[in-house]
C-alpha cells in the first residue's frame, strides 16, 4: 500500500528535489520536453526501498533487491528519447521490467507497453505499483526476454534494460518496418548502447554511448 504521505512526496522527495534532477538531465544533454516532463511526473521514490527514498532523485542507479538495479535516470532518459525519436509509438516492448520505473516512464509516451521480466517477485511488485499509480496501458509477462513476446509483434520500438553479450535475433525479428531496438550489448564490465533500426531485411546500427547494465540472463528464474 502507498500512504498519502508517500504519495505527496515529502522532504527529500519534494518538488524541488525532483526539479534539481530535471536541471541535471538538461545539463547532461537531455533535450526532449516530453521525456523531461514524464520524469518530472513519475514518483521515482516509490520504486526504490523506503530506506533509499532520500536518494531517489539523485542521478544514480540504486539496488532494488534480487541483485538487480533501477537504472540511472540519465540512462532512462536517453533510452526513452531514442524510443520516441520518430514520434509517439503505438506498441513498445520492454525487456527487463525490474521495479517498473522505465515501464512507467514509457507508459506515458506510448499507446501500449508490453513488459517482460524473468523474476516473478519483481514482476508482481511492478504490476501492483503501476496499478496503484493508475497506469493501465501496460501488459506484463513473466517470461524470457531473449525470446521477446511474439504474439503481440511487430513493435515500433523494443527497449532492453539488461545487457546480452550479443543482440538476440528474436528481438530483431519482432521489429516493425522502421522500428528501433534500443539495447546495451557487450560483456558485464562495459557495454555499447545501440539503436538498431529495421529497414526491410537490413538493420542499421547507431551508437548512443557507453553504459553498464546487469546481464540479460538466460531462461526463467
Ligand atoms: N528497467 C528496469 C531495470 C531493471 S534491471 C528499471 O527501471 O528498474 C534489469 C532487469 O532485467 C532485472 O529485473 C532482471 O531480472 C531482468 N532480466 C534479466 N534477464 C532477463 C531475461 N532474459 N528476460 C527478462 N528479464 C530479464
Amino acid at each position: 500500500m502507498i500512504s498519502d504521505r508517500e504519495r505527496s512526496g515529502i522532504g527529500m522527495t519534494s518538488a524541488r528535489t525532483r526539479e534539481r534532477l530535471i536541471e541535471r538531465l538538461k545539463e547532461e544533454g537531455i533535450r526532449s520536453e516530453a521525456v523531461l516532463n514524464r520524469i518530472r511526473e513519475v514518483p521515482r521514490h516509490l520504486f526504490v526501498d523506503e530506506a533509499l527514498s532520500s536518494r531517489a532523485y539523485e542521478d544514480t542507479a540504486l539496488p532494488i533487491g534480487h541483485g538487480q538495479t533501477i537504472s540511472q535516470p540519465y540512462v532512462v532518459a536517453r533510452m526513452t528519447e531514442a524510443v520516441i525519436a520518430d514520434g509517439r509509438p503505438s506498441k513498445v516492448l520492454e525487456i527487463g521490467t525490474g521495479c517498473g520505473y522505465q515501464t512507467a516512464i514509457l507508459a506515458g509516451l506510448a499507446d501500449t507497453v508490453f513488459s517482460v521480466e524473468r523474476l516473478g517477485p519483481l514482476l508482481r511488485r511492478a504490476r501492483e505499483l503501476l496499478g496503484s499509480l493508475g497506469i493501465r496501458n501496460v501488459r506484463f509477462r513473466h517470461g524470457d526476454g531473449w525470446e521477446g513476446w511474439k504474439s503481440h509483434a511487430p513493435y515500433d520500438a523494443i527497449i532492453v534494460t539488461a545487457a546480452p553479450p550479443e543482440t538476440p535475433q528474436a528481438l530483431l525479428g519482432q521489429l516493425a518496418e522502421g522500428g528501433r531496438l534500443i539495447i546495451p550489448v557487450g560483456p558485464r564490465s562495459h557495454q555499447e548502447l545501440l539503436t538498431i533500426t529495421r529497414r526491410g531485411d537490413q538493420f542499421e546500427e547507431q551508437l548512443i554511448g557507453h553504459v553498464i547494465f546487469v546481464p540479460l540472463l538466460p531462461g526463467l528464474d
